[in-house]
């Protein structure tokens, strides 16, 4: 069955917010990268990497369904921070966010009785507990070491270990 025309125009906005939140993080990178902390710059990067996942799963699904992905514009992101510790609060707020983002989805797909997109949905709604208790926890660290020089140069160390393709 088709995707309904409701859902399609609200996955198309989710895609959107996807595309943006992997915006956001390139230019958290971007600020990491011009501070000299190249392990929270990789972090970032990969974020980014599986934000644009995200939205590239969200543009398949709509093409199976038969819809059609409707490209929207993308603000800019904000590109200053005052530290480390300020990003990830930021980063873990947005996370949040997001989460509700897809909450909202899946109400819509229930209302609409689109089981096939509650369903396909779950996957995005487990992907958000990764999500928000990763940032949440970096934030934690960095407030446990009192953002100090050399913790952050620890956790640095620590976070370019991330694993993928930067
Ligand atoms: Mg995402």
């Amino acid at each position: 069955m088709n995707i309904g025309e409701k859902m399609q125009e609200a996955i198309n906005d989710q895609i959107q917010a996807e595309f943006y939140a992997s915006y956001m993080y390139l230019s958290m990178a971007a600020y990491f990268e011009a501070n000299n902390l190249s392990g929270f710059a990789k972090w970032m990067k990969l974020q980014a990497e599986e934000e644009k996942e995200h939205a590239m799963k969200l543009f398949g699904y709509v093409c199976e369904r038969g819809g059609k992905v409707t490209l929207k514009a993308i603000d800019a992101p904000k590109a200053s921070w005052n530290g480390p510790l300020e990003v990830f609060e930021e980063t873990y707020a947005h996370e949040k966010k997001v989460t509700g983002l897809i909450y909202k989805l899946f109400e819509l797909a229930a209302a609409e009785k689109d089981y096939t997109s509650q369903s396909f949905l779950k996957w995005f709604i487990d992907e958000q507990v990764e999500e928000e208790a990763g940032a949440s926890a970096i934030v934690e660290k960095i407030k446990f070491g009192k953002e100090a020089a050399h913790v952050l140069m620890y956790i640095d160390k620590e976070l370019g270990k991330r694993g993928g393709c930067c």
